[in-house]
């Protein structure tokens, strides 16, 4: 099957984005949630259960417990309180443990054991999923039902120190706080200090009901020294002290009022060996979990070897003690023992509570919920409860209720274990099943795509796709076996939960015979390869292909970029890699210009070769280079033969400066916005322009940014489009300045703010309306088959139309990043590529790294929190999810979207014939699928880092993003190249 190759371009990377999907849904486990998130305020808590005669007993059960005090110290691992060192450095605590009123377990935290997960974990009871990681998208603030959210509601005062991460998840719930940040490791005596220091105070006011305090000295002496050092000791000496002087403040207080309280020791997760966390082994998983009560009773006899429980379980414990709602999505289990010593029908209404919850959340997340074991456990404790409470309102033997009051409570408990963990087993792991399919499609994809460069950026720009091919057809039915076989295999035997197991078995075939038939056509490709490789070493008369700088650059520039992601700070200030890159670029060509000028054309004969090498060079050409040299290059062919010095005199000195007017712009955006992580928070002119006293500022510069953007795009645009450009932007203006962000010249204040809807949505008119036009031309284009001008314009027209877009949905201060754009492009289009003739290839990667840089010009990065999601709501008086979606995607990702589209444009002005189009689509498509593939690598070998769910895991979203947008940007690329054949 023949196909061209900007067709193939597409079909790949439709083809990856399936994969990417695969992986994304296996590395972002969908969460277990319950769906009635809003209304769980007004849901009255589940009564108790009887048969015959009704209890009465509907309402919450009260508080166990009048003041909770959480001691949470980072990276307690399980050994240091209950091995060894404990008996050693926390003697207090370990009297507690063994003769004191206490409760002592093991609590295992899932991965990744990193703290703001942990924290989650200890507050809903639950374990973080995909969605989080979106609907968290500019608050940080957890919007998941939680215990701190319900004590809050039931007007408990909370009072916290410590770890500045709950202050952020948690921000207006506390009354008082002191939140240090974690950041500065080297230091593990004040960061504890500033939390100490506040507590001889707050023991002595009783104007609180919950104290939580973050200790963060111990992780950071472990990130240090690691878990043998001497300050360990030091430490866990240190934090003994503090939690007897809590406890003895808590039993002083205890006696005046009588009622008891609860001091709650644990950790968020253990460390390593070698004193770091994140991943999942044995001493990071552990933490001690310690309650401490009066209420407990004594216990004679040392527990040498606590209990194991979830770490989840804290939050269900914490809800029931304060006496408020466990938190929905909760899928821990009670921790009995903190019940044990109330009355037999308070034991009962408690563990009911629970499990009313957990099957709850079982039945919406599970569809074959009734064949769990943990459902009918609780079907059957819930029968056997109405039975006791009948007995007990009849007032029975004391015997017979005993003895049905113990079968009752160990039917909820193991119902209570089993229903808790089928439902953590939903969320538990990544879904490595998944996400292994995904990373072999879409590293298949690239493999052929790399494999087919010297093919598919042929002159011909068309390429032979083996697919049918009856030689591996026997391979392609032999893999498709083996790959049924294995999925068999891997979904009957898996514990956890996988996405791709619960697909349909049509599905789960169709991406087999995908995997199949991708990898028949490597293997094709690469036999094809090396036959013709024999043939080429026979052939000595073949032109050497010298590498201009410029295709240096681009390869080294491509490489070095790729390896740079596989450092947190780098993905964190990318923005620095793409400017780096881009002002080498604007250098290389500057050298390229002055080459040219000075020393005269004499690189032709390497131009000439230039059109098959295509800008990754890893094999050679192999067709004939003796056909037709001017069908290589018909754009080049179609010029007249010298390059720059066609060019009149100052137009020759415009183009010796321009690197530099492109230097010295890419500057000025640099301060337009600060991003990244490390100097984020450092002034920038944005922030300038935004400040209300600069309003006027603002104004102006809003203003004439428009007015530069009418300027620059309309010279290509026919009449109508013209006016409606100019109408457009005075609307944006005029939507600015009612939304309140500008000034009217005639205005002294922007008093009567609205949300500019009418002015929104006339803009939008016009936007359709040049879209339109653009449509309606290029379809025109294919009917008059030799009108070419109306196609360009058509394309012009779809450009510029976009560019409105984008002026309407950026903030005013971003306006000048638009303009700038557009004067780079005009610059390179008129003085660069145009006369230096470069190949499609190489304007393709030139413009796919202007799209980057100006991705962060615009003030983007790859933290989750700098999305714009007003543009979301421009236009729109509510939100609607599709076009909210749209059109903060297209706000975000307009970098790279416009000089795409510019691309096209200017690709199918300057040449005639369409293999420019084809070789533009496959290389746009290859150098975007190229970090896509490396990254989902490098992101499965660092899923247990430190850093995967504040740095990797939201670039991973990005880049999930980006390659739908490429392939979006391969189909236009495809269907214009279609038109271009055509016509
Ligand atoms: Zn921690
Ligand atoms: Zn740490």
């Amino acid at each position: 099957m023949r196909l061209g190759s900007g067709t193939f371009a597409a079909c790949c990377v439709v083809i990856e984005v399936l994969g990417v999907a695969l992986f994304l849904r296996g590395f972002f486990p969908a969460p277990v949630r319950s769906s009635s998130r809003t209304e769980h305020q007004a849901e009255p808590p589940a009564p108790e259960p009887s048969t015959g005669a009704s209890s009465n007993w509907t309402k919450l059960p009260p508080p166990l417990f009048s003041k909770v005090v959480i001691m949470l110290i980072d990276a307690l691992r399980d050994d240091f309180v209950f091995g060894s060192k404990g008996v050693k450095f926390m003697p207090y605590t370990t009297y507690l443990v063994e003769k004191g009123a206490s409760h002592s377990f093991v609590a295992e935290a899932k991965p990744p054991t990193v703290t703001m997960p942990r924290i989650k974990a200890l507050m809903t009871g639950s374990l973080p999923g995909f969605i989080d990681v979106v609907r968290n998208l500019n608050s940080p603030a957890l919007l998941e039902d939680n215990v701190i959210t319900q004590a809050k509601a039931a007007g408990k005062r909370m009072i916290f120190y410590g770890d500045e991460t709950w202050v952020k998840l948690f921000p207006q719930h506390f009354v008082e706080y002191d939140g240090t940040t974690s950041f500065f490791v080297s230091d593990y005596t004040e960061v504890d200090d500033n939390v100490t220091r506040h507590l001889d105070k707050v023991l002595k006011r009783g104007d609180w009901d919950v104290l939580i305090l973050h200790y963060l000295g111990l992780d950071h002496i472990g990130h240090i020294s690691g878990p043998s050092s001497p300050l360990i000791g030091h430490k866990l000496s240190e934090m003994d002290n503090i939690l007897m002087k809590i406890h003895t403040s808590l039993l002083s207080e205890e006696r005046e009022n009588l009622s008891p309280n609860l001091l709650v020791l644990c950790g968020d997760h253990g460390m390593s060996e070698t004193g770091s966390h994140g991943a999942s082994s044995m001493e990071e998983v552990n933490t001690p979990l310690i309650l401490i009560s009066s209420a407990f009773e004594r216990k004679p006899g040392d527990i040498r070897h606590p209990k194991h429980v979830q770490q989840t379980d804290l939050a269900a414990t914490l809800a029931i003690g304060l006496g408020l709602p466990i938190p929905e999505n909760s899928v821990g289990s009670l921790l009995f023992p903190s019940i044990e010593g109330r009355p037999v029908r308070e034991q009962l209404r408690f563990l009911h509570l629970n499990a009313v919850q957990l099957s709850k959340l079982l039945q919406e997340n599970v569809p074959s919920y009734k064949k769990e074991p943990g459902f009918e456990q609780f079907k059957m404790a819930e029968r056997l409860h109405g039975n006791w409470i009948r007995l007990y309102l009849e007032e029975s033997t004391s015997e017979v209720l005993f003895n049905l009051g113990t079968k009752v409570r160990r039917q909820y408990l193991d119902a209570l274990r089993t229903l808790s963990l089928s439902l953590s087993r939903q969320v538990a792991q990544y879904d490595i099943y998944s996400m292994l399919v995904g990373t072999v499609m879409v590293l298949e994809v690239l493999t052929l795509l790399l494999l087919s460069i010297p093919q598919a950026l042929s002159s011909k720009a068309e390429l032979e796709v083996p697919l049918w091919s009856p030689v591996f057809s026997l391979l392609f039915y032999l893999m498709f076996l083996v790959l049924s076989a294995l999925h068999v295999i891997v979904c009957t035997s898996a514990e956890s939960s996988c996405y791709f197991c619960g697909l349909s078995w049509l599905m789960a075939g169709g991406v087999m015979v995908l995997i199949s038939a991708l990898l028949c056509a490597v293997v094709s490709a690469l036999a094809k390869m090396f036959a013709s490789g024999k043939l080429l070493s026979k052939n000595p008369a073949h032109p050497n292909s010298r590498w201009s700088e410029l295709d240096v650059v681009i390869l080294l520039g491509t490489m070095g970029h790729v390896l740079s992601l596989g450092a947190s700070s780098f993905i964190e200030e990318e923005h620095q890699t793409w400017y780096f890159l881009v002002n080498t670029l604007c250098l290389a060509l500057c050298h390229e210009i002055y080459r040219n000028c000075f020393l005269g054309d004499d690189c032709e004969p390497r131009r000439c070769s230039h059109g098959e090498r295509g800008f990754v060079n890893t094999a050679p050409a192999l067709q004939d280079r003796s056909i037709g040299h001017d069908e290589l290059e018909p754009h080049r062919a179609s010029k007249s033969p010298t390059s720059l010095n066609t060019l009149r005199g100052w137009e020759k000195w415009m183009a010796m400066a321009s690197p530099w007017v492109i230097l010295t712009c890419c500057r000025l955006l640099r301060s337009l916005n600060q991003t990244g992580v490390q100097w984020a928070h450092r002034p920038d002119l944005g922030h300038w322009l935004t400040s209300s006293d600069h309003k006027a500022e603002l104004s102006v510069l809003a203003a004439l940014s428009l007015i530069m953007i009418f300027a620059l795009v309309q010279r290509r645009c026919s009449l109508t489009s013209k006016v409606a450009m100019a109408l457009g932007l005075l609307g944006v203006y005029c939507y600015r300045a009612a939304i309140g962000n500008v000034l009217f010249p005639w205005q002294r204040d922007s008093k009567d703010i609205s949300k500019g809807l009418i002015e929104a949505r006339f803009v939008h008119v016009f936007v359709l309306g040049i879209l339109f036009t653009g449509t309606k031309d290029l379809l025109k284009s294919q009917v008059i088959a030799a009108d070419f001008t109306i196609k360009t314009v058509g394309l012009w027209e779809i450009y510029s139309g976009l560019v409105l877009l984008a002026a309407l949905l950026f903030r005013p201060h971003n306006l000048p990043v638009l303009v700038f754009s557009l004067l780079i492009q005009t610059i390179m289009t008129k003085f660069i590529w145009k006369p230096l003739r470069h190949d499609a290839a190489e304007i393709t990667v030139m413009h796919y790294w202007f799209g980057q840089a100006f991705f962060y010009f615009q003030g983007n990065s790859n933290n989750i929190a700098t999305v714009d999601i007003s543009a979301g709501f421009v236009g729109l008086d509510t939100y609607v999810e599709v076009p909210a979606v749209f059109l903060t995607a297209f706000a975000t990702f307009a970098g790279p979207v416009l000089w795409a589209s510019h691309l096209v444009s200017f690709l199918s002005s300057e040449t005639s014939s369409g293999s420019a189009l084809s070789h533009a689509c496959f290389c746009y498509a290859l150098i975007c699928s190229f970090p896509v593939s490396a990254y989902i690598i490098l992101v499965t070998s660092l899923r247990y880092h430190l850093f995967i769910w504040s740095v990797f895991s939201p670039k991973l979203l990005y880049e999930g993003m980006h390659i739908l947008i490429t392939a979006a940007i391969c189909v236009f690329f495809t269907a214009m190249d279609q038109t271009n054949t055509k016509s």
